[in-house]
């Protein structure tokens, strides 16, 4: 689970986060929406606890076993694909479990390959492996499926959705792609002005058809 409050983050005199609480349950699928420069990757650094000099009240509870997809997949060069995806994982499964977590993503075969050699969607989707083998407590994923052609996304969505469901993670999902964030999560927060201007419940069977109309009903509130 999340739990923060009061978090304030400023840049010289602009307030990023504005006093901003955030709780997501254990088990949650939320998704945060905002425009560009609204702070999504600003929170998330803050919630995983990377930014050290968030100011105020800010009080973080978050748990240990925290998986983070950044926005730039941030693949360590001089590592090889598979080396990037079990780094830091002991016992003798590991490299077992990152070559099966390859292939989930469809990068199988693709384990000796450098970083460099893969495509932008393909280091997307390597830094998403590295995600899930952990299998963490909280994923928190900041535009994971940016770089993605439309066909891999819906893959991956599926995929997403598929080993949230295993293992119930909370999840924090950044996306400024509204019908990403009605399919996949249970709610959807938007970022706006430093606060949670909308704070929604989504109230759909899994798995998501974006033809139902409740579906239509959800994006047009956002
Ligand atoms: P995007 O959707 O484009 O990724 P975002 O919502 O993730 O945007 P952030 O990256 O959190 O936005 O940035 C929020 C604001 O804070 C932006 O106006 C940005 O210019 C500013 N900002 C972020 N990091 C820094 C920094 N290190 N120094 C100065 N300003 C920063
Ligand atoms: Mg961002």
């Amino acid at each position: 689970a999340i739990r923060t409050s009061g978090l304030v983050r400023r840049f010289g005199d602009r307030d990023v986060l504005k006093n901003l609480d955030l709780t997501v349950p254990q088990g949650e699928f939320t998704a945060l929406l905002g425009r560009s420069g609204s702070g999504k990757s600003t929170l998330l650094r803050a919630v995983a606890r990377l930014d050290h000099t968030v100011e105020g009240s800010g009080e973080l509870s978050v748990p240990d076993r925290v998986s983070l997809s950044f926005q730039d997949s941030r693949l360590l060069p001089w590592l090889r694909v598979l080396d990037n995806v079990v780094l830091g994982l002991r016992g003798p499964g590991a490299r077992e479990r990152g070559l099966t977590a390859l292939a989930e993503v469809g990068l199988e075969g693709r384990d000796r390959s450098w970083p460099h050699e893969l495509s932008g969607g393909e280091q997307q989707r390597a830094a998403l492996a590295r995600a899930l083998v952990r299998d963490p407590e909280l994923l928190l994923a900041d535009e994971p499926f940016g770089a993605l052609d439309a066909l891999t996304r819906i893959r991956m969505h599926d995929l997403l959705r598929e080993l949230y469901e295993r293992h119930r993670p909370a999840v924090l999902l950044v996306t400024h792609d509204v019908d990403e964030a009605v399919e996949l999560a249970d709610r959807v927060l938007v970022l706006e002005d430093g606060l949670i201007s909308v704070d929604l419940r989504i109230d759909l069977p899994s798995p998501r058809s974006r033809r139902e109309p409740r579906f239509q009903e959800y994006r047009d509130t956002l």
